[in-house]
């Protein structure tokens, strides 16, 4: 069974405010529309998709859609009406030989694969199936102010997309309608379709007005996989002239002893990454055994934590270090091991800490015995 989706972003959006239709808009970083698409393009069962736009809205969605979206997507001119743009889509499917389309609002960007999963099937089965929820408030009608009435809300609903038809029972409906519709529903009951109630989701809202979209934000952002990971290490003094933290060589009167260059602070704020990660530590990637990282910079660890991050889709928000010693002073070159972090890391100088503290000349530390550090790193699936 092939199955499209024509996705229907024709409209004007202008109750949502903004300088652009509201489907252009930026939702958490991505484009209303861009993400309605998405979940169709993502979505294994969907083999076309036609996006119906608005013929002064090419540009738009060239420059602020097309970016996000992988793979062909047709894209056809709407009408004046939502029904004139959905046939519009549908004919653009002529050649898919497509057995079942997918009806969907370019403004609801937060559709789940469940959802298109239950229409899907339920159509399969009936010829026709749209989602809706059942409501909860209590229903009034209003005459100038004043509550006239209360509705018997059993049996009403609020209707969502995506709507599922059969391909050629929905476009013969469409190319005979007489009159105005708000929906395909109505489109297809006109035509004498039976269509059956799938269950909807409360998070596929539509977005019309402005705090739509902060609703959108907060949906989205439940949805965020935020991790966040902490590393320790400590390095013994030996003779030397210098220690090397973060990168950066400070001149002292004792080195730290390691296999590798022994810079503690790196190998904490490395081991946060891999604790973010919940991938080992860095005992475990380069093992102290391996005459490979004899003397080896410690950005060659902090690099691979952070391809390891990148490759699992995180994106590094901050890293924040403490190193705790009496001497050498750290306070001078904190700015000059941020910025060396920021270059091996990649990211902006201020989402990186480092700070410093004695141990008021208690215990290893404060005995001058050697270096210890903590790190926390935070890290936003992108
Ligand atoms: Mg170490």
């Amino acid at each position: 069974m092939t199955i499209a989706a024509v996705i229907v972003a024709a409209g004007r959006g202008r109750r949502a405010g903004g300088a652009i239709p509201k489907q252009y808009q930026p939702l958490c970083g991505i484009p209303v529309l861009a993400r309605s698409i998405q979940a169709f393009t993502r979505h294994s069962g969907v083999s076309t998709v036609v996006v119906v736009l608005h013929p002064d809205d090419a540009a738009l969605f060239d420059t602020n859609v097309r970016p996000h979206l992988v793979g062909d997507i047709l894209t056809c001119n709407g009408g004046a009406e939502r029904a004139e743009s959905v046939l519009c889509g549908l004919w653009a499917l002529s050649g898919a030989a497509c057995k079942t389309v997918l009806i969907h609002d370019g403004a609801r960007p937060l559709v789940s694969a469940d959802l298109i999963d239950r229409v899907i099937d339920l159509t399969s089965v009936t010829g026709a199936a749209a989602p809706a929820l059942e409501i909860s408030d209590t229903i009034w009608r209003g005459v100038e102010g004043n509550v006239s009435g209360t509705l018997d809300r059993s049996g009403l609903y609020r209707a969502q997309t995506p709507q599922g038809f059969d391909y050629g029972l929905i476009l013969q409906a469409h190319e005979g309608l007489t009159r105005q519709a708000t929906d395909d529903v109505e489109v297809a009951r006109a035509a004498g379709i039976d269509v059956a109630i799938v269950k909807g989701d409360e998070a596929n809202l539509k977005i019309t007005q402005a705090i739509d979209f902060s609703r959108a934000e907060i949906l989205i952002g439940g949805q965020m996989d935020i991790r966040t990971g902490n590393g320790f290490d400590v390095h013994a003094f030996e003779k030397g002239d210098h220690v090397i933290l973060c990168g950066i060589p400070i001149p002292h009167n004792a080195s730290l002893k390691g296999h590798s260059d022994a810079d503690v602070a790196m190998h904490a704020i490395t081991d946060a990454l891999y604790g973010a990660l919940a991938r080992g530590d860095i005992g475990q990637w380069f093992p102290p055994s391996d005459p490979n990282w004899k003397g080896a910079g410690s950005d060659v660890f902090l690099t691979h934590a952070v391809t390891l991050a990148k490759d699992e889709g995180y994106k590094i928000s901050n890293l924040d270090c403490t190193i705790i010693c009496e001497n050498p002073k750290i306070g001078p070159h904190a700015n000059t091991m941020r910025e060396n972090l920021a270059r091996i890391v990649g990211i902006d100088v201020g989402r990186i800490s480092v700070k410093a503290t004695t141990s008021e000349k208690l215990g290893f530390t404060g005995r001058g015995e050697g270096i210890a550090a903590q790190a926390g790193a935070t890290l936003v699936k992108s």
